[in-house]
């Protein structure tokens, strides 16, 4: 039960809140409810919003003007998945290559003011995605279900080391936040929130987390572990950790172990991205995701473009519900799921047993020092003048020589490279020497997960597997 924050002078209980977090409530009020709807109940609203969706797409975006006219699929015929599977996939060369088509030439004005970012997601193909102040709703309403589901204490207190833009949020300082943010703002009195960039070395990052001493740790997995290993080999340990969050790749059951066995908490794992939000959470119950179905329809498919049957491992394929300024109809988002059983928890939501996406290891300096490369472009825009960059993937081969593989649709020229090479080793945090290698494609692990970095130094790997 929320405490909510009064905003009315002379009155302390019940909570009056103001309009904002109103409306983040009246939300929240929907999203309690909907949560233990059937899936037939929810696929039924979904088709409601995706008909909408489908009849703006079709009336301001050229792009779907052409693709849906060319399966004969005008909005208002669309009635379930039997109409729907006919749409074909949004891939991440579409968005690459016919963005300024794609986009709706005329957004309601209620749905708020525009962002762009540039993100290569889990893939290493860079795109540019637009949101909506709405969708930033569909963000914080996410995030606020996150925190009520696993129960945070609003006084906590929350630290987060993540990829950040240049030099914000360095060590050894990071950022100091008053509250947690927009998704807890005006309802709750919550502690303060720490960032710090993940650009720093492990080292730095372990000073950091034994001043700041949080209740909650938010990070990417690979990173997590590391910082696990660390305080294992050098025996600290923070005393008021309550649950580690990860989000942002593959989050392996080894790493789930390594945390509770050395910091006595679990892990609490999301799956979000770039492109449309908040994908699935997971359970408050199980170590299993439950899809955010207010948010996003998501489909698994297997080869032949067919839906997954539960115990099936195939395609994630997302839809974004109230994104009208990008559009996302069924778009191929570059990631594998394993489609779940109905949760023993009792909510209708849809279950994801497992997800397989982007995988990383850590880079190693020459000195022996561990740093989580920011090569993920999220949020920034250094590659943004690179649009012959179809895909890319950074292996680093020695103690001092990084290579990065590239898939181009025109070769870079010289002052390109250089300017990469710049990028590049300012997202690593240390002059390696770069070289680039043209190649055709890059391959995925079998089981579809994809690494956009990787470290070929043998001792790396066995370290960061080795654990059990
Ligand atoms: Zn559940």
């Amino acid at each position: 039960m929320l405490d909510v924050t009064t905003t009315v002078n002379g009155t302390v209980w019940p909570g009056i809140p103001g309009p904002f977090a109103s409306q983040l409530l009246a939300m929240q009020c929907q999203f309690e409810a909907i949560q233990w709807l059937s899936p037939e109940e929810l696929l039924a609203r979904q088709t409601r919003q995706l008909g909408r969706l489908l009849a703006h797409a079709y009336d301001t975006s050229p792009f779907y003007r052409r693709r849906l006219d060319a399966v004969g699929l005008p909005a208002e015929r669309v009635h379930g998945p039997a109409e729907w599977l006919r749409i074909p996939l949004l891939t991440r060369s579409d968005l690459q290559t016919q963005h300024a088509e794609i986009l709706s030439r005329s957004v309601p004005e209620a749905h708020g003011p525009q962002s762009q970012l540039f993100t290569s997601g889990s893939t290493g193909r860079p795109v540019m995605v637009v949101g909506t102040g709405l969708t930033q709703l569909f963000w914080n309403c996410c995030t606020l279900r996150d925190h009520l589901w696993h129960r945070r204490a609003p006084g906590a207190t929350l630290a987060a080391i993540r990829s950040l833009a240049g030099e914000i949020g360095r060590a050894p300082e990071g950022l100091t936040g008053e509250d947690w943010g927009p998704a807890t703002r005006g309802i709750v009195n919550t502690g303060p929130s720490y960032t710090l960039s993940v650009h720093s070395t492990i080292e730095e990052q372990a000073d950091w987390l034994q001043r700041r001493d949080p209740d909650y740790l938010l990070t990417y997995p690979s990173n997590l572990l590391a910082l696990v290993q660390h305080s294992q080999a050098h025996g600290w340990r923070l005393p008021r950790l309550r649950q580690a969050r990860t989000f942002g790749e593959l989050l392996e059951p080894h790493v789930r172990r390594a945390c509770r066995a050395r910091w006595g908490v679990g892990i609490v794992d999301m799956y979000s991205s770039q492109e449309v939000g908040y994908i699935a959470l997971q359970c408050p119950a199980q170590e299993q995701y439950h899809v955010q179905a207010e948010n996003v329809l998501v489909e698994v498919i297997d080869e032949e473009g067919r839906l997954c049957s539960p115990g099936q491992i195939g395609r994630v394929v997302v839809t974004a519900l109230h994104n009208f300024a990008l559009p996302l109809l069924r778009y191929e988002i570059g990631d594998y799921a394993e489609v779940g059983e109905a949760c023993p928890c009792g909510r209708g939501l849809p279950v994801l047993r497992r997800i397989m996406g982007r995988q990383r290891n850590m880079a190693i300096l020459p000195d022996g020092r561990r740093r989580w490369p920011a090569i993920e472009l999220a949020e920034t825009d250094e590659l943004a003048d690179f649009p012959p960059i179809h895909q890319f993937q950074l292996v680093q081969r020695s103690t001092t020589a990084m290579e990065m593989l590239l898939v181009v649709h025109r070769p870079l020229s010289a002052a390109d490279e250089d300017r990469l090479r710049a990028w590049i080793v300012s997202a690593v945090g240390y002059p390696f020497e770069v070289a680039f290698r043209y190649v055709d494609s890059i391959p995925r692990s079998p089981l579809g997960k994809f690494e956009d970095f990787r470290c070929e130094i043998p001792d790396a790997r066995d370290q960061e597997r080795g654990d059990g």
